[in-house]
């Protein structure tokens, strides 16, 4: 049987690039894949604490994620869609995979390797590198992996830049396969198909939630004079005309891309380009607000009628986690007799 398992950290409300790149895939599913296909999408709260988090600002960010993901059309009864958190058996798993997997691997992870290198160039603390640093976000990648292999899931749709967290997750399979028997399943991964979506006002690194600049990403949530401000106020060049070469023209090209995911005739980037080759950079920029207005409509006001039902929220809550576990259940009863725990 198919096992659909992916994740979003509620470190926000989502945008555009998580809408493009992760959660319109999440919605699309539910038609493509075959109805006894599990679809199985986690709130990873227990990720986002690998960062300091406020405990009242991570309770409300879980909620709207939680809204938020129904607002784009995620079906609960379709779907389990839980907080990793309600299924200890996560944490569990993570631990049992944790004695089978290699430090080495894990140091090797490009994730890692960044922020040891922005810890290292950081001036600001007097703190070593190495107390700095803290153990839950090195293991990070083990606690991916038992969210993906506790539920037997046999797909993961994630984006490029967790490809080889992925590739840790087989390996984990592989080791924890090689010292209890043939227990555990190998994932897939699908790589979504739509380019990164870029930041707004640093068109050259991606759109991401923690980024610190409102400005630069727009939430899927946004009102639509909001979309229209941000996009009008999104960097771009003084080349004059539209044309599409994302190494030179990053800014340009990144609307072009957001473009063309919402065009309605489903033009390329590069066919919009010669579409809008001599227009104005206002004209082009209200052309795009446009598409992305008429793309994400009925997104905002559904999401504002889910977040002011809390009574709602509990239940979908609930129901989400009692489905996890049972799912989370099957796999450790296998797990814990294979160990002999
Ligand atoms: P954070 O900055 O807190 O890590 P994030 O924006 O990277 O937040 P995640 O919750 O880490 O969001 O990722 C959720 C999903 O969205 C993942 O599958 C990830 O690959 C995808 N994703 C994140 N940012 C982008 C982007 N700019 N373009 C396309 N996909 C993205
Ligand atoms: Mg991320």
């Amino acid at each position: 049987p198919r096992v659909v398992f992916s994740g979003i950290q509620p470190t926000g409300v989502p945008h555009l690039g998580n809408y493009v790149g992760a959660l319109r895939q999440w919605v699309n599913l539910q038609r493509e894949e075959q109805p006894s296909t599990k679809l199985i999408y986690s709130i990873v709260d227990l990720h986002a604490i690998t960062v300091p988090q406020k405990p009242e600002t991570l309770r409300q960010r879980k909620r709207e994620v939680l809204a938020a993901l129904l607002a784009i059309g995620l079906d609960p009864e379709r779907c389990t869609i839980f907080y990793q958190s309600s299924v200890p058996a996560h944490s569990e798993l993570m631990w049992i995979l944790a004695c089978t997997a290699s430090v080495g691997y894990l140091s090797r992870m490009t994730q890692w390797k960044s922020k040891l290198s922005l810890a290292s160039s950081s001036t600001l603390e007097n703190k070593s590198v190495g107390s700095r640093l803290k153990l839950g976000l090195f293991s990070y990648p083990v606690l991916q992996a038992a969210d993906i292999l506790v539920h037997r899931a046999t797909h993961v749709p994630v984006g490029h830049d967790q490809q080889q967290h992925l590739e840790f997750a087989r390996e984990c399979v592989t080791n924890f396969n090689h010292a209890y028997g043939n227990h555990l399943v190998h994932p897939e991964t699908i790589v979504s198909p739509a380019q990164r979506i870029m930041s707004l006002t640093e068109p050259t690194s991606k759109m991401s939630k923690s980024h610190e600049a409102q400005r630069s990403r727009i939430l899927i949530t946004d009102s639509p004079q909001d979309i229209r401000s941000k996009i009008a106020t999104a960097l771009t060049d003084s080349t004059p005309g539209i044309s599409y070469d994302p190494a030179t023209r990053p800014g340009i090209s990144n609307l072009l891309e957001i473009f063309s995911v919402f065009d309605t005739e489903s033009r390329s980037p590069a066919q919009l380009a010669q579409a809008y080759a001599d227009a104005s950079p206002k004209i082009f920029k209200e052309a795009v607000a446009d598409a992305l207005l008429t793309g994400l409509q009925g997104i905002r006001d559904r999401y504002l009628d889910l977040s002011a039902n809390d009574s709602y929220l509990d239940k979908i809550e609930q129901h989400g986690a009692r489905k996890a576990q049972e799912s989370a259940k099957e796999t450790m009863d296998i797990v814990r007799t294979a160990v002999g725990l």
